[in-house]
């Protein structure tokens, strides 16, 4: 064995100890969402505390800085996109981002992160933006002491925060491709509203009894790929994909007997996640190999199942019969055609989580646009209800009633993550082109959905995407996976070709 075989030896076994205690985190939250008794919370924060406390501590320790500079400087680790280059890489690029971060920042951040989380909480039940004003600005100070900390080159402090969820993307580069997304889709939601076609969406919300949903979505789950041998779902309030580590990630839903999309739809969603997480290589836990490559690639994995097979005509064509029996009171009468007009339902909204497929990255620009302003300092947090209501005003023609339905309706400022809405819109993107590429790969994909044949499209993702891990970033994946670089293209067209067919235009 080399010399650095042993010292790359021992700093896996560091970065894997590290990633077990964070995973032990996870299975705490993941109980404390789903089964855990009201009274037990105090005492979880506690637990989960001392775990983020020590995989900090492991995750910064003197000896995998000492490990990683003394790997560094030898020569033959192999090739750039080896699994061994690859993981000193993102340790490195790990280690550097947490020992940037003074520890007083770090504490302040968690604690401020579980107070400013409850205030929210209050302040959206009683749409009381004023009671949660000195949390946001004390947020957004953290958040931008954090940009400072970890620093952004030639670019701008929202580029630090970015980083941390989508690695190598900069504000600029998510600007060039959402500009001319939103004047595409402005047109395609104006064209949408000048239609004469509407759905029947009351059939959605007729009466669908909890324990077939369960059977629908999880079978559906199952036909697409999810593996419940290392998996499970069960219910929480919001739903969430969780990858404690290899063969066992666990997704949830919430069911509501009258709206069949919520925990349809959501299923196919956290499944795409899943499959993900499964898919990533086993013997790699605790590497970058063994990680997602950025939460915009996560986002285009649960997309690509929810929204371009799961509302797809094909793939109802292969379920619908089996809906229809597994509810013959609300879907009895109902055609196939007319379902999937009613799951494909585009209207301008108000909030973020029920929008549809083509408004739905318009929800992420506005946040996108006023949180970049939040960070640079040229929005003030007070003014935030004002910025907000004028923007939806402005894409979507509406007035926002009161801060619950405007901007506290989202978790994600109060939570700290800043920089983090635009990977939703980069999925759609990056989805919408792997999309094409699954297509000019395995041929006619409508036709295998149509017959229930998935296996194709899981394999061709497992392959091409999930067991790279972090090999590649995102953009230089998306490059390699489709020969071309992002782009809001495919995204536009399949929007176009899609609801052009449904709506006449
Ligand atoms: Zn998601």
């Amino acid at each position: 064995m080399a010399h650095t075989d042993h010292l790359y030896s021992e700093l896996v076994r560091l970065l894997r100890e590290a990633a077990l205690i964070g995973s032990c985190g996870s299975v705490l939250s993941w109980d404390e969402q789903t089964f855990m008794p009201g009274h037990g919370a105090a005492f979880r924060a506690d637990q989960l505390g001392l775990l983020a406390g020590l995989a900090h501590e492991r995750a910064t320790s003197p000896g995998i800085g000492e490990l990683l500079s003394e790997l560094e400087r030898s020569s033959d680790l192999g090739d750039a996109d080896s699994d061994r280059v690859v993981n000193i890489r993102e340790a490195r690029r790990s280690f550097d981002r947490q020992t940037k971060l003074p520890r007083r920042l770090v504490e302040e951040l968690s604690h401020t992160t579980t107070l400013s989380q409850q205030a929210w909480v209050s302040a959206r039940e009683d749409s009381d933006f004023a009671a949660f004003l000195p949390w946001l600005e004390k947020m957004i100070g953290l958040k931008r002491e954090e940009a400072a900390a970890v620093g952004y080159g030639d670019g701008v402090p929202y580029d630090a925060l970015l980083d941390d969820y989508e690695p190598g993307m900069t504000a600029a580069e998510v600007q060039r491709v959402f500009t001319p997304l939103r004047d595409e889709l402005v047109k395609l939601v104006a064209a949408i509203q000048h239609s004469s076609r509407r759905p029947n969406l009351e059939i959605l919300s007729r009466h669908y009894p909890k324990t077939p949903q369960i059977v629908l979505a999880e079978g559906a789950s199952k036909a697409i790929g999810f593996d419940f041998e290392s998996g499970r779902i069960d219910e929480s309030a919001h739903p969430f994909c969780s990858g404690f580590g290899p063969g066992d990630c666990r997704l949830t839903t919430r069911y509501n007997d009258h709206h069949f999309n919520s925990a349809f739809f959501g299923v196919l969603h956290e499944s795409g996640h899943g499959i993900y997480e499964q898919g990533l290589p086993r013997d790699s836990f605790g590497t970058g190999i063994g990680q997602a490559a950025s939460l915009g690639i996560h986002e285009s994995q649960s997309r690509l199942w929810e929204n371009f097979i799961g509302r797809s005509r094909s793939f109802w064509q292969y379920l619908f019969p089996t809906a229809r029996s597994a509810f013959p009171k609300a879907l009895g009468d109902v055609s196939l055609d007319e379902f999937c007009f009613a799951i494909n339902d585009v209207r301008p909204s108000l909030i973020r989580v029920e929008a549809d497929e083509v408004t739905y990255n318009l929800h992420i620009m506005l946040r996108f646009e006023i949180e970049q302003d939040l960070v640079s300092g040229k929005l003030k947090p007070a003014d935030v209800p004002v910025a907000w209501n004028e923007k939806v005003t402005q894409y979507f023609g509406l007035a926002v009633p009161g801060d619950a339905n405007g901007c506290l309706q989202d978790i994600h400022w109060s939570a700290g993550l800043l920089g983090y809405f635009p990977t939703y819109a980069l999925g759609n993107m990056y989805a919408a082109q792997f999309y094409n590429a699954a297509k000019r790969d395995l041929g006619n994909v409508d036709d295998l959905c149509s017959r229930g044949d998935f296996k194709p499209l899981k394999a061709w993702l497992n392959e091409k995407i999930h067991r790279h891990g972090k090999r590649y970033r995102a953009s230089r994946l998306v490059e390699i996976v489709t020969g071309e670089s992002l782009s809001h293209l495919p995204l536009i067209a399949h929007l176009r070709g899609k609801y052009s067919e449904l709506y006449g235009l």
